[in-house]
């Protein structure tokens, strides 16, 4: 499971670095970006809540 960012859609509020440290951090340009999009085991369920979270839906799973 990979995750992604639509960045067009992301209004920077923090949600996910927030719920999600090890996968979301806000950059410099105050967004969010994936630091590893590969998403490890220990870490679906906080994915799968941050992705519920983003009041915006900038979050997407890729399923390879
Ligand atoms: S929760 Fe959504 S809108 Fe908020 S920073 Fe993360 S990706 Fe952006």
């Amino acid at each position: 499971m990979k995750a992604k960012v639509i960045r067009d859609n992301c209004i920077g509020c923090g949600a996910c670095q927030a719920i999600a440290p090890n996968i979301f951090e806000i950059d410099d340009e105050g967004l969010s970006k994936t630091i590893n999009p590969e998403v490890k085991k220990e870490d679906e369920e906080d994915f799968k809540d941050a992705l519920e979270s983003c009041p915006t839906g900038a979050i997407v799973e890729e399923n390879e």
